[in-house]
């Protein structure tokens, strides 16, 4: 349903609370960029990036806690079910993702200035790509028509390549209108490389090229929304953490490291309050330990979306020219602070 990369601070969460660790024997060291069909450089990560299908990532940690004595219920929760959650539990989080929330958290307007989803997302887990070099992920922008990630992931089925275009709506690269199967889909993403992105088209095995699986593929288009992430429903806090509550688009790859940072603020949260009662003040408090990251993520997004600024485009420029800079820009995704330095205090990197 999704891709994803999980930068330094994110894996350092991880292990923080001891999730299953990956074999990360090849990891994501690097961001390319391209804009147009002008490469303009490689910037090397501080720290090595992993993208592991959420498919297999999830399930793996979900048979982990349970190992650890965590009970799962799998069932679809409907607004039917608020009451009796409530009544039932100490506290109820709703985390249910891009689909939520489900308890009324009220619109923080400031930073969800959109009507509309700004990019349509097509998504497709991809064998026969030769991956590029020195392993990263590679981000092309075509201006005014949108962009392409390409993303080395870790699957079931072992190591692949993730082509993720954002098409700005009716523009050239929403080429996928009408597109229903598996089949269409391939056939589809090989034609839009083809035409827009030589370079991962000279990477690609036509004979090999194919989706991992049948349900490795994924169109949408995400309208962002931040939600102020607590409430009181009949009389008791309810929180929100992850999409549910902070859904932005995902142009710069933050929505699962948001995540991971919310609920680790929720956590220290909840371990400060334990001997407190949990009510509004716990909102208040965990809002308050979340709201700048969010800012900063959310307004960076929303920037990434519109015409890059002029000082944007000559900090990607001076990249070129400077491996440091290049360096700074890659740092950028790991530590969207920097890159909300850089679009909105046009300071140096
Ligand atoms: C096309 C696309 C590309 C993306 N690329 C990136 C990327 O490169 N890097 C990145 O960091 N992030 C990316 N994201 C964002 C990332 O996937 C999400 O931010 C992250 O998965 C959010 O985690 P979550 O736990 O809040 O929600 P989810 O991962 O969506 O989990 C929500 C869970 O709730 C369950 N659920 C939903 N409704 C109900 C219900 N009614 N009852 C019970 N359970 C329910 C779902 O089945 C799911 O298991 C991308 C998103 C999209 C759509």
């Amino acid at each position: 349903m999704s891709t994803q990369v999980h930068f330094g601070p994110t894996r350092s969460r991880e292990s923080r609370f001891q999730l299953p660790k990956w074999d990360d024997s090849n990891p994501l060291k690097s961001i390319h960029i391209t804009i147009g069909t002008q490469k303009l450089f490689t910037g090397m990560l501080k720290e090595d990036a992993l993208s592991v299908d959420q498919r297999l990532y999830f399930s793996m940690c979900m048979d982990d806690l349970e190992s650890k004595g965590v009970t799962f219920h799998q069932l679809k929760v409907t607004t039917d079910d608020l009451e009796k959650l409530i009544n039932d539990y100490d506290l109820v989080i709703d985390c249910i993702g891009k689909s939520g929330p489900l308890f009324p958290f009220p619109l923080e307007k400031e930073l969800s200035p959109f009507d509309l989803p700004q990019r349509k997302c097509f998504v497709g887990y991809f064998f026969g790509i030769k991956p590029n070099d020195p392993l990263g992920v590679n981000v092309t922008v075509l201006p005014e028509i949108g962009e392409m990630f390409e993303i080395p992931a870790i699957t079931e089925q072992g190591p692949v390549t993730i082509l993720f275009i954002m098409a700005v709506p009716n523009k050239d690269l929403d080429m996928f209108k009408g597109v229903k199967d598996s089949i269409e889909f391939t056939e589809q993403m090989k034609q839009s490389v083809q035409t827009f992105f030589p370079d991962i088209h000279t990477r690609m095995d036509i004979e090999k090229f194919a989706l991992t699986d049948q349900n490795a593929f994924l169109q949408v288009a995400i309208k962002p929304e931040i939600r102020i992430p607590y409430i009181t429903y009949n009389k008791k806090i309810v929180v929100g953490c992850g999409d549910s509550v902070f859904l932005n688009d995902p142009i710069t790859g933050q929505g699962s490291n948001l995540s991971s940072y919310c609920a680790e603020k929720l956590y220290e949260t909840l371990i400060d309050f334990k001997h407190d009662k949990w009510d509004e003040s716990l909102g208040e408090t965990y809002w308050n330990r979340t709201k700048t990251y969010v800012k900063e993520v959310t307004e960076w997004t929303n920037a990434m979306t519109q015409p890059l600024p002029e000082h944007v485009v000559q900090l990607l420029l001076s990249g070129v020219a400077s491996q440091e800079q290049a360096d700074s820009i890659a740092e950028w995704f790991a530590e969207p602070r920097t890159a909300h330095e850089a679009f909105f205090q046009k300071t140096s990197i």
